[in-house]
């Protein structure tokens, strides 16, 4: 037999397309061939299971085989095979059509989703100049056909001899893509998308190291694992593997605080393994680890717009061949079955930590501080995930204990709630530069959260919107007096003149660069003289400017300030009398520096006098 003919059933020529076809994912050939390879292997397992195949199945390693001085790539498997008339129906019409098809629906689209869909068979095109096929099917006395085209419309079929079943597909690369056929770039392609594909795959030989050199063994390389963790059972699985299969997900990664194993059969597919990695403050960092497969065929490493933002945080495996990959990404969301997955990821997510907080809290604690940052964020983007967490999300106060929600609520609920029957929580950023604010605030009985993560402003003005009759203050926002009033405050004993004439000569003595008001007060006589302080609304929106978050006049507004004056300290009492500016200085410098604030010459000029007034 021997005969040529014309693909397909459309006229129009799809070659030239099919090579210039996304440039970036060129690649994807050799897993769409791949693909191929294990589907028609697996069909030959199934017609053996079945008992319609009464032979031997005998090995069904898929193996490549790469020839960089004849660029040439060839990708051999024993499956099903075809006979000549399922290569005319399968390939020289299906095939091409539904190829043409694909590039007619998708051309318009954006490039990174249509990589993400294999063009199948045909996508060999876009680096071979010449493909041939040579298969035998497993039907009895069927006889072997070798297919070949050099990329126009035009094919030739001839009958070969070959001895096993199975179907070799030869590529004969373009010259420019000549680099496809070394032995690197082939193993990049094979770990890449082929390391969890349920038939083994073979390429190379395995090799030792001897005497100081590197030896080819006699045996096969198999590059892949044909039963990945995520579809094995849960029970039959320790810790260990799951930290080991972590560990060849991302070599170079810290251990996972905890994970999840998804498993849903109905009214969708998915399987996974979900890992929470240590997150510390950088989000970008851990964003986009998760390796989406379709049935164990890996699709992309980019689920933006498949899960809900906070879970592209995670790290790990999801395999669904639910997820339409054929569509663009703005039209994902909208997918039934993407809404149902994401929602049924957020559950399990929010059910996994729940566990832990009821069953395992020491966890929970030892491992919040690397944890937080994902919860905080999952709340804030996620209503749904909100009202779980809420229940199960830690609150760390500066003596590095843990509460939740609740239980912080009850600890402070007898000495933190102001006239206005708010209960005040007070809160830190910082404990080391925030310490004579912490501690100040301690002395007065009260409890103070340390919320040092980047999100803080976010976070807090979400807690106060979620909670009744809440307010989150940092303890740097007032003076401690003030921090929680209890009652109307009282207005100091000061004449209107000295009031302005004092305000004045401390105006003098501070930086012109930033805004200052000045007050006075009747603190303690333990206090300090002056405290600088920064009203919570102006600093909580000016973090949050800076975050992003479309109030970005605040950005642009002057750092101002509080200094506040106390009229019970005996170093007032003698500026009161005397008016003396060195002394008005020195107090000033002093709460400047406490906070930071004292740089420059300015910071020159106060060393200079302290050095003067001890001498
Ligand atoms: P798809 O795999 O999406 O059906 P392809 O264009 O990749 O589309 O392949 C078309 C058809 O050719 C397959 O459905 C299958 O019937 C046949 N085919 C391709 N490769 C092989 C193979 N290695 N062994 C047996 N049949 C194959």
């Amino acid at each position: 037999m021997k005969n040529k003919g014309t693909i397909g059933v459309t006229t129009q020529d799809i070659f030239p397309v099919i090579k210039k076809f996304l440039y970036s994912d060129h690649e994807i050939f050799l897993r769409e061939l791949i693909s191929n390879a294990v589907d028609a292997t697996q069909k030959m397992k199934t017609l053996a299971a079945k008992g319609e195949f009464k032979g031997e199945l005998g090995d069904v390693t898929i193996r490549v085989h790469a020839n960089p001085d004849a660029s040439t790539i060839t990708i051999s498997d024993r499956g099903i095979g075809m006979t000549a008339d399922e290569v005319d129906k399968y390939i020289n019409q299906i095939a091409f059509s539904s190829a043409g098809e694909f590039l007619e629906k998708y051309k318009d689209q954006e490039a990174g989703i249509i990589g993400h869909f294999g063009l199948g068979f045909y996508s060999s095109f876009m680096v071979a100049k010449k493909v041939e096929i040579i298969t035998k099917s497993w039907k009895e006395g069927a006889e072997a056909v070798k297919w070949t085209c050099k990329g126009t419309p035009e094919y030739t079929m001839e009958s070969v001899e070959k001895e096993d079943r199975g179907t070799d597909i030869v590529l004969h690369l373009y010259a420019e893509h000549k680099s496809y056929a070394e032995e690197y770039k082939i193993n990049e392609l094979l770990r890449k998308y082929c390391s969890f594909l349920p038939v083994e795959i073979a390429f190379g030989k395995e090799k030792e190291w001897k005497d100081g050199k590197e030896i080819e063994l006699d045996k096969d390389r198999i590059v892949n694992d044909v039963k990945p963790l995520w579809t094995r059972k849960p029970v039959d699985l320790k810790d260990e593997d799951y930290k080991e299969f972590y560990n060849k997900l991302y070599p170079m990664a810290e251990e996972p605080l905890f994970w999840i194993h998804l498993n849903v059969d109905y009214p969708f597919k998915l399987t996974g393994v979900l890992y929470f990695p240590k997150i510390k403050d950088r989000l970008e960092v851990t964003r986009n680890k998760i390796q989406l497969y379709s049935n164990q065929v890996f699709v992309t490493d980019n689920i933006e717009n498949i899960v809900p933002d906070f879970l592209t945080l995670l790290h790990g495996v999801l395999d669904s061949p639910d997820i339409p990959l054929n569509v663009s990404r703005s039209y994902l969301q909208s997918d039934s079955n993407v809404k149902k997955i994401s929602a049924h990821i957020t559950r399990k997510v929010a059910d996994r930590l729940e566990e832990i907080f009821k069953n395992d809290r020491p966890a929970l604690e030892e491992k919040w501080d690397n944890l937080k940052l994902f919860i905080e964020y999952g709340m804030m983007t996620e209503e749904k995930f909100y009202d779980r967490a809420k229940k199960f999300a830690l609150l760390k106060n500066t003596d590095s204990k843990y509460l939740s929600f609740d239980e912080y609520a009850t600890l402070i609920e007898p000495n933190q709630k102001d006239k206005d029957k708010n209960l005040v929580y007070l809160y830190a950023t910082h404990a080391e530069e925030q310490y004579s604010y912490i501690e100040a605030a301690k002395a007065k009985g009260y409890d103070v959260l340390l919320l040092d993560s980047p999100l803080v402003a976010h976070f807090v003005n979400l807690l106060e919107s979620k909670m009744k009759n809440t307010r989150f203050v940092r303890v740097d926002a007032d003076t401690p007096e003030r921090l929680i009033l209890k009652e109307e405050a009282s207005k100091p004993d000061l004449k209107e003149e000295e009031e302005k004439e004092l305000q004045e000569l401390f105006t003098e003595a501070l930086p012109k660069d930033v805004t200052f008001t000045v007050a006075f007060e009747n603190m303690d006589e333990q206090q300090l003289p002056v405290l600088i302080t920064q009203g919570e609304w102006m600093r909580r929106y000016r973090e949050m400017s800076a975050l992003g978050g479309g109030m970005n006049f605040m950005g642009t507004m002057p750092e101002s300030y509080n200094l506040v004056v106390n009229l019970k300290h005996p170093l007032v009492e003698r500026i009161r009398e005397s008016k003396d500016e060195k002394l008005v200085s020195q107090v000033c410098d002093l709460a400047l520096l406490a906070n930071n604030l004292l740089k420059g010459e300015a910071l020159t000029q106060f060393i200079k006098r302290s050095v003067d007034i001890i001498q």
